[in-house]
């Protein structure tokens, strides 16, 4: 199906021609694509290149100067009503996990339901278990961060963001701070989310996860999108030499 045909809900987030300078340096030069329902999406590209800018400016946290996203059709912008429904729909993950560190993992997971969407305690306690037993975390629910690993915080950051119930999850180089040997235990928990059938969208390193998980990987370069396509085609036949030389540099 051509993308002009595809409804919003199909087409979740469209991006036309976003750009996003700070002072002089143009960061997003007329980014243009779209992410569709049910797709996991992996974005790679150099330290610089404005994977982050483009993640932040979906969820309205950096506001680009020109072009349009809109998510399920409608369009981001300042309107205080429109982003806070957004931003619900919108989970997102960062590297440094950023859990409220003066309360326990419930309670992390839960606040979120009960401030929003004005759950009940028991309500939003209930749901966050099954999150904290999804990610494997049930016997930690009442521990601090501190009391966790790296890897047990990141997923408690996905149990965190799967509590607002969202339509698509953005992943900010969601194992790039961590230790070596936990990084397979957030990468088998997102593995689990793409079989779900989440949408995702996916800023790592983790070529190999890209090679797996992805339905697509887009390679960012000085602020476009230089190359878009399948994992198989991307990797086994790299659009060009910068490609190339950036997939061989990761792997
Ligand atoms: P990436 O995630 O691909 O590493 P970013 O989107 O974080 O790249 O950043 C792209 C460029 O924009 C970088 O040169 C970065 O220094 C710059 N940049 C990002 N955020 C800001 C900011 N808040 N103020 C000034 N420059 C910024
Ligand atoms: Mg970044």
């Amino acid at each position: 199906m051509s993308e002009l045909n595809k409804t919003p809900e199909q087409c979740y987030i469209v991006a036309d021609r976003v750009c996003k300078s700070f002072g002089t340096h143009q960061v997003l030069k007329e980014v243009s694509t779209s992410f569709n329902t049910g797709e996991v999406t992996v974005i790679i590209g150099a330290s610089g290149s404005g994977k982050s800018t483009l993640l932040r400016a979906i969820n309205r946290l950096e506001p680009h100067d020109s072009g349009t996203i809109t998510i399920g059709g409608v369009p981001v912008t300042d309107n205080e009503a429109t982003l806070q429904k957004q931003r619900c729909e919108v989970g997102m993950v960062f590297q440094q996990f950023n859990l409220f560190g003066n309360m326990t993992v419930l309670d992390n997971v839960s606040l979120a339901p009960r401030r929003i969407r004005g759950l009940s305690r028991e309500q939003a306690n209930a749901r966050a278990m099954l999150l904290l037993t999804r990610v494997g975390l049930q016997d930690h629910a009442h521990k601090y961060p501190w009391q966790l690993s790296g890897g047990q915080q990141q997923r408690v950051a996905i149990a965190r963001a799967l509590a607002m119930e969202p339509k698509v999850m953005l992943f900010d180089e969601p194992t790039s701070a961590l230790d070596p040997e936990m990084v397979q235990e957030v990468l088998d928990v997102m593995r689990e989310l793409a079989n779900g059938g989440m949408t995702m969208i996916i800023v790592t390193h983790e070529m190999g996860f890209a090679r797996e998980v992805a339905d697509r990987v887009m390679f960012f370069d000085q602020g476009r999108i230089a190359a878009e396509a399948p994992p198989a085609e991307f990797f086994g036949n790299p659009a060009n030499e910068r490609i190339r030389a950036f997939i061989g540099r990761m792997s």
